[in-house]
C-alpha cells in the first residue's frame, strides 16, 4: 500500500507571499478512497494548485472500505470524501457513506461518488438520504471537473460548518450569560464576561473591559477607565486606560467611543457596547488571529448580552448604597445614621464628648408650596452641601427625612457650641433658587452622648431641643437636658394601656386599595391597625407597634389581625357577587415570625374561616429575614406548604441583598415607597426600580409599587410592567365599610 505523506504543501524558493501565509494555514482535508493507486496519484496531481479562502488541500488515503471507515472514525475534521463505489464489494462505497452520516452522525462531511461504469450509478434517493454532494462516472473526472466539484463540496462545506459554529456560538453565549447572572458584585461579573470573551475567541492573548465613567464619552481618554481584564495586560481597575494601553490602541478605543461602532483589525478589535444605563463601554481584544464575520457578530451579540447583565450587577452596588443614602442629598440615611451612632467604640471609662445635632429648616413647606417639589428638592440638596462642608471626618452628618438633618460632632461640650454658632451663619446665607433669594433659617437641638445610650433616644432628645429652640424664633439652638437614668414612665404607661387595649379591642383594620396597574381594577387590600385610643383618638401604628412588638403583645394582635382579615375576606365574599378573586395582605412582625408557630397560627385561620389560602398574602419586611436568612428559609417554606402567598414588604430599605432573594420563595415583592417617590427624580433610582422590576420578572415574582402618589408614577409603574399599584393616588387606607363601597365601585368581576 503506497503511504503518501498527507502534506501537500510544496516548499518552493521562489514562494511569494501569499505562498507563505498558506503554508501557516491548515490544509482542507480532504480523503481519497479508490483500490485503483492510480486513482489516487491521479487525483492529487489534478487538485494541486487547488486553492480555497486561502488554504490548500491536504490529502488522506484509503484502498477499501474497511479502510476508510477507520480512518473517518479516527480523523473528525475531514471535509471532502472522493469515495469509489465498488470495491471489496459493489456498494463498499455506499456502506462508507452509510456510516458517515448514520454511525458517525457527521453531517458535515462532503461526499462525491465515483464509479468506473456508468450504469452503477446510485438510486435517487440514496443521494438524498446521504446527503452525496456529487456523483461522477470516473472517465468525467477531467483535471477541470475534478477541481470544480472538489470547489462546490468545500463551499458547502464551509458553510455548513459555519453554521454550525454560529449555532455553537450563540449557545456558548446563551449559556455564559446565564452564569453571569449569577454574579453578585460588579467586579465578579466584568472578571466573568473577560473570560467567556476569551474562551469565544480561543486564541485571543489578552482581553480587557474599559468604560467611559462618566457615561457618554466626549473626547477625554483620561475618562475611559479599565473595569477588569486578563493577561497580559497589567492595570489597577479604575485607571484610565493611558497607564495600561499604548497610545495608538487609546486611540483607536477613543474613535470607537466617538463612532459608536465596534472596530476590527487582524489581530485585534475593539467592540463598543452601552450597559442599559446608557454608559459606553469597549471591549479590547488582541493578538488573535483574523476574525471571520462569524466571530465578529458572535462578539457583538455577546457584549450587547452581556450589557443586560452588566445593569443587574450594578443594582446590586447601587442598592447597598440606596441602602444608605438619602436620594435627594446624597447624605446618609436615618438608619445608616443610627447604625454610624451605634457602631461607635465603647468610649470606656469616660463618657463620650459628642454631640447628636438635629437640624430642621423653618418655613421649607413655603419654598415646595411656591416653587413646587423639584425646586424644593434642589433647595435641600444645597443646603445638605451647606452642612456637609462643614462636617470633617469622622464625624458624619444625614438627613432624617422631610427638612431634618442630623450631625455626630465630636470635640466636647465647647467645640459644639462653637460649631453650631458657625453652622448656622454658614446656613443663613442667602442662596438663589429660580431667580428668587431665599435666606434658610435653621433651629438646632445638640444631645451630649455623654454614657454611650441608644441612638434612638439621642435623636429623639436633640429632637426635644430642637423644638425648643424653634419656639423661640428661628436660626436659634439649644442643648437638652441629660436624661432621667430610669426607664421612661410613659413608656410603662403605654404598656398598661396596651394591655387594655387589646383586651377591649380598640383596635381597628383600615384597608388600603392595591390596583392592577394596567387599568386600576381593585385586586385587594392590605389590612393596616388602628387604634381608636381612648383619649388620644385614632392611631397609626408608627405610634405603637414597636412597644407592641418589643413586649411580645404582638403574638396576641397579630393573631387578631389575621384572623379578623380573614373573616372581613370571607364576609365581603358571602355578601358582594363576583368578590371572590379579591385578595388581602397582612403584616407579620419579627416576634410573629421568628421562634413561634406562625404558621399554626395562619393554618388555624384559614380552617376557622374556610378562607381559600391563595386569597391571604403576607407581607413580611426584608430585615426580618436577614436577621436569620436560614430560619427564615425554613419558616416561609412552611407557611407556602400552606398555599398562602407570601410579600417581600418595604423592599430595598433593608438589608437584604438581592442575590438571597432567590433562595426564598416569595410571590410578590414591595418596592418601597421611597423608590416610588424618587424614582422619576433620579435617574439611577429609575434604573434600580426597573432592574428590581426586571429582576423579580426573572425570579417569577409579581411586584407592587407602594406609596404611589401621583399619576406620573403609575405609568413609569406600567412601563416598567409593574403588576400592582397601592399609594393615595388609589385611595388611603379606609375603614371595612368604606372599603366595601370601593370594592362594589373598582372590583370588577373576572368574567
Ligand atoms: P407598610 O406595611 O409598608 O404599610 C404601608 C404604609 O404606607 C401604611 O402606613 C400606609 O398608610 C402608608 N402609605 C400607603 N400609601 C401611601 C402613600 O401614597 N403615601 C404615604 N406617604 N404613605 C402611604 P401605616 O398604616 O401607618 O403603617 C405603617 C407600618 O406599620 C406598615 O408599613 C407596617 O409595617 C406596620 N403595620 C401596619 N399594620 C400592621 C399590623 O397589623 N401588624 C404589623 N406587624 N405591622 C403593621
Ligand atoms: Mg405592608
Ligand atoms: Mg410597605
Amino acid at each position: 500500500m503506497p503511504v503518501m505523506e498527507d502534506d501537500i504543501v510544496i516548499i518552493d524558493d521562489t514562494a511569494d507571499i501569499e505562498d507563505a501565509a498558506t503554508r501557516s494555514q491548515p490544509g482542507w482535508r480532504v480523503l481519497v478512497v479508490d483500490d485503483d493507486p492510480t486513482v489516487h496519484s491521479i487525483t492529487r496531481f489534478a487538485l494541486e494548485d487547488f486553492l480555497f479562502e486561502g488554504r490548500r488541500l491536504s490529502f488522506l488515503s484509503a484502498y477499501s472500505g474497511a479502510e476508510a471507515r477507520l480512518i473517518l472514525a479516527d480523523q473528525p475534521d475531514i471535509a471532502v470524501v472522493l469515495l469509489d463505489v465498488v470495491m471489496e464489494s459493489d456498494d463498499a462505497g455506499l456502506k462508507v457513506a452509510e456510516y458517515i452520516r448514520k454511525d458517525l452522525g457527521n453531517r458535515f462531511i462532503r461526499i462525491i461518488l465515483r464509479t468506473g461504469q456508468p450504469g452503477q450509478a446510485p438510486e435517487r434517493d440514496v443521494i438524498l438520504h446521504y446527503d452525496i454532494n456529487d456523483y461522477k462516472a470516473k472517465n468525467e473526472l477531467t483535471a477541470q471537473k475534478l477541481f470544480t466539484a472538489v470547489l462546490a463540496s468545500l463551499r458547502a462545506y464551509n458553510q455548513i460548518a459555519a453554521l454550525e459554529m454560529s449555532r455553537h456560538g450563540l449557545e456558548q453565549i446563551l449559556a455564559a450569560s446565564s452564569t453571569l447572572y449569577e454574579k453578585r458584585s460588579v467586579a465578579q461579573f466584568v472578571d466573568g464576561v473577560v473570560l467567556q470573551i476569551r474562551s469565544l475567541i480561543q486564541d485571543a492573548q489578552g482581553a480587557l473591559l474599559c468604560a467611559v465613567s462618566g457615561r457618554h464619552f466626549d473626547g477625554d481618554l483620561d475618562e475611559v477607565r479599565v473595569v477588569a481584564g486578563v493577561a497580559p495586560f497589567v492595570f489597577r481597575p479604575g485607571e484610565s486606560i493611558r497607564a495600561t494601553l499604548p497610545e495608538a490602541v487609546c486611540q483607536e478605543i477613543a474613535e470607537t467611543l466617538s463612532r459608536q461602532e465596534s472596530f476590527f483589525a487582524d489581530d485585534r478589535c475593539i467592540i463598543f457596547f452601552k450597559t442599559v444605563d446608557h454608559a459606553a463601554s469597549v471591549v479590547y481584544l488582541c493578538g488573535h488571529r483574523p476574525l471571520s464575520p462569524l466571530d465578529r457578530k458572535l462578539l457583538e451579540v455577546f457584549c450587547s448580552k452581556v450589557a443586560i447583565g452588566f445593569d443587574n450587577a450594578h443594582l446590586f452596588e447601587q442598592i447597598s448604597y440606596e441602602k444608605t443614602h438619602d436620594p435627594v442629598t446624597g447624605l446618609l440615611n436615618r438608619s445608616a445614621f443610627i447604625d454610624a451612632l451605634n457602631g461607635r467604640p465603647d468610649p470606656g471609662a469616660g463618657a463620650d464628648d459628642s454631640a447628636v445635632c438635629v437640624l430642621d429648616f423653618d418655613r421649607f413647606r413655603d419654598v415646595n408650596d411656591s416653587l413646587g417639589f423639584e425646586a424644593g428638592d434642589r433647595f435641600l440638596a444645597a443646603l445638605a452641601a451647606r452642612i456637609s462642608a462643614a462636617v470633617t471626618d469622622p464625624d458624619v452628618a444625614a438627613r432624617l427625612g422631610g427638612d431634618q438633618f442630623v450631625v455626630l460632632k465630636s470635640g466636647g461640650r465647647e467645640a459644639v457650641e462653637l460649631w453650631v454658632r458657625d453652622l448656622l451663619a454658614r446656613i443663613s446665607a442667602p442662596l438663589r433658587l429660580d431667580g428668587q433669594e431665599i435666606i434658610p433659617s435653621v433651629a438646632i437641638g445638640v444631645a451630649m452622648l455623654g454614657w454611650t445610650r441608644r441612638a434612638e433616644d439621642l435623636i429623639a432628645d436633640a429632637d426635644r431641643a430642637m423644638r425648643g429652640a424653634k419656639w423661640m424664633g428661628g436660626g436659634r439652638f439649644g442643648f437638652a437636658a441629660a436624661r432621667p437614668a430610669r426607664a421612661d414612665g410613659s413608656r410603662l404607661l403605654l404598656v398598661t394601656e396596651l394591655i387594655h387595649a387589646i383586651q377591649r379591642e380598640e383596635f381597628e383594620l383600615f384597608y388600603q386599595p392595591i390596583v392592577r396597574t394596567l387599568d386600576g381594577r381593585l385586586d385587594g387590600f392590605e389590612a393596616l391597625i388602628r387604634w381608636r385610643h381612648p383619649t388620644r383618638g385614632l392611631l397609626a401604628p408608627g405610634a405603637f407597634i414597636g412597644i407592641v412588638e418589643e413586649t411580645g403583645l404582638i403574638l396576641p394582635l397579630g393573631n387578631w389581625v389575621m384572623d379578623r382579615a380573614a373573616r372581613q375576606l370571607a364576609d365581603w365574599e358571602r355578601t358582594i357577587p363576583g368578590s371572590r378573586d379579591l385578595q388581602v395582605s397582612v403584616n407579620v412582625s419579627a416576634r410573629q415570625f421568628m421562634g413561634h408557630d406562625l404558621t399554626g397560627e395562619v393554618a388555624a385561620v384559614l380552617d376557622r374561616t374556610r378562607l381559600d389560602p391563595r386569597r391571604l398574602k403576607l407581607e413580611i419586611t426584608e430585615s426580618l429575614i436577614m436577621n436569620d436568612p436560614d430560619c427564615a428559609e425554613r419558616s416561609l417554606r412552611d407557611l407556602k406548604s400552606l398555599g398562602v402567598q407570601l410579600a417581600l414588604d418595604d423592599f430595598g430599605t433593608g438589608y437584604s441583598s438581592l442575590s438571597y432573594l432567590d433562595r426564598f420563595p416569595f410571590d410578590v415583592l414591595k418596592i418601597d415607597r421611597s423608590f416610588v417617590k424618587a424614582m422619576l427624580h433620579r435617574h439611577e433610582t429609575m434604573s434600580v426600580v426597573r432592574a428590581i422590576c426586571t429582576l423579580a420578572a426573572n425570579l417569577g415574582m409579581e411586584v407592587v409599587g407602594e406609596g404611589v402618589e401621583a399619576v406620573p408614577e403609575v405609568e413609569a409603574l406600567r412601563t416598567l410592567g409593574c403588576r400592582w399599584s397601592q399609594g393615595y393616588l388609589f385611595g388611603q387606607p379606609v375603614p371595612a365599610d368604606r372599603a366595601r363601597d370601593l370594592i362594589l365601585r373598582m372590583h370588577a368581576p373576572v368574567s
